[in-house]
């Protein structure tokens, strides 16, 4: 596959070059409370601007609900996910080079706004999903985009699991008319590591998964296909207590998917001891954070209360199975870890994945556990924290393959 890296100067100085970022940053009215994704895809864009090339930055930013009957709502979607903010952020963070922003995603404004840009200039284009077809990929669009681009860079890996218009229709099209597509510096390094976590090699075993978060049924096929991989499973979270249900505990008021008993009971019997489930809850009356809630640690959960996070003598088991691996994947939370009194189970995880540090490789696959990781202060800690919840998930699951990585292929 052709990467940034390998663009010489002479293929893309002077030339269009459409590069997909992932610049869904979390933003309220305009303010960036993390600018980490923006921070991400500099390397690639620094890169390109020495080169001489006129960047052309595409991305997503929020939820357009296309589906809404309303327009005057779906005007207000855009106003909340306008991309404008976001320029201004990135210009910040790159002062030397001249930042433009075009506030429309189609048209003779974009198109001329692309014409006047610049060698080592950068264009931000509007939210790609101010577009209804962008998240149908639809072939229209994809063709306008595609005219405004000479080479296409994808580095938006944590939109890499999507077939958008964007981020596979506009390769697509390029890549059909003879132009240079390649991957760019985040999307190797994502796609690097996460790659191991799919080949698992002899010397990465044992191999243990660690799994959290809320639903079952969001987890089907990554547990599915880490059942085949693996060599332990660790599960937390509310997730957990739809596995403990199955297997006969008490589990009070936990959170229950209740669609997903039976699969939790088929998973439990083909498993075996692979799968490993908390011995003790950290449970709560109460989930609101209210003044005289009842917190207590239980083994088994009494009715009127639900599990909120693992409790000690599961961490003490959870840092044993780690301590044994030589190789870590790890998506969800172990707990409520929003609330400073659930944060024991995800921070005895983390502490266990530092401990490992020089001797085993350690990935934390995006979304939620990511932010923990960070708020925590390990993010160091691991030899990768994914920018992708989604994708790296999509990526364990489709043995290594993904709709924006494929294309480029
Ligand atoms: P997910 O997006 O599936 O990774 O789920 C993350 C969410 O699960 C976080 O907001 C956690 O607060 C929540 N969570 C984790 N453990 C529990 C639990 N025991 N009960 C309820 N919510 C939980």
């Amino acid at each position: 596959m052709l990467t940034v890296k390998d663009l010489t100067k002479e293929q893309v100085e002077g030339k269009r070059v459409y590069v997909r970022v992932d610049f869904n940053v979390p933003q309220k009215d305009g303010v960036i409370r993390d600018n980490n994704r923006i921070r991400a895809a500099l390397k690639t864009i620094n890169d390109l601007v020495e080169k001489g090339a006129r960047v052309i930055l595409m991305s997503h930013l929020g939820k357009i609900k296309w589906k809404e009957p309303d327009a005057a709502k779906i005007e207000a979607m855009k106003k909340a996910n306008n991309m404008a903010p976001v320029a201004a952020a990135l210009q910040e963070l790159v002062p030397d080079v001249k930042v433009h922003f075009c506030p429309e995603t189609r048209g003779e404004k974009l198109k001329a706004a692309v014409d006047a840009l610049k060698n080592g200039e950068i264009l931000l284009v509007q939210n790609t999903r101010y577009e209804k077809g962008e998240e149908k990929n639809d072939p229209e669009l994809a063709k306008e985009w595609a005219s405004l681009a000479d080479v296409f860079v994808m580095d938006a890996f944590g939109s890499a699991h999507r077939a958008h218009a964007s981020t596979v229709g506009v390769p697509s099209i390029l890549k059909a008319e003879g132009k240079l597509v390649a991957e760019g510096y985040l999307m190797i390094k994502e796609v690097d590591n996460l790659t191991r976590c799919v080949e698992v090699a002899d010397g990465d075993r044992p191999y243990v998964a660690i799994l959290g978060g809320l639903k079952v049924s969001d987890k089907i096929k990554v547990i599915d296909t880490l059942l085949r991989k693996c060599d332990k499973i660790i599960i937390g979270g509310a997730m957990a207590y739809t596995f403990k249900l199955a297997k006969g505990d008490k589990i009070g008021n936990s959170f229950l998917d209740a669609d997903s008993l039976d699969y939790a009971r088929k998973c439990l019997e083909m498993a075996g001891d692979k799968l490993v489930l908390p011995v003790d809850s950290v449970v709560t009356d109460s989930f609101e954070p209210v003044e005289g809630r009842i917190v207590k640690i239980v083994d088994d959960i009494p009715e009127g209360f639900e599990g909120v996070d693992i409790g000690p003598k599961t961490q003490e088991l959870y840092k044993r199975e780690i301590a044994k691996a030589k190789m870590i994947f790890w998506n969800g939370p172990m707990g409520v870890f929003e609330q400073p009194e659930f944060q024991a189970g995800t921070k005895a995880v983390c502490e266990a994945i530092k401990d490992l540090e020089g001797k085993a490789f350690t990935v934390c696959g995006g979304g939620d556990s990511a932010s923990a990781v960070k708020q925590f202060g390990f993010k160091e800690s691991f030899s990768h924290v994914s920018t992708g919840g989604g994708a790296s998930l999509e990526m364990i699951e489709n043995d290594g393959s993904l709709p924006g990585v494929d294309v480029l292929k």
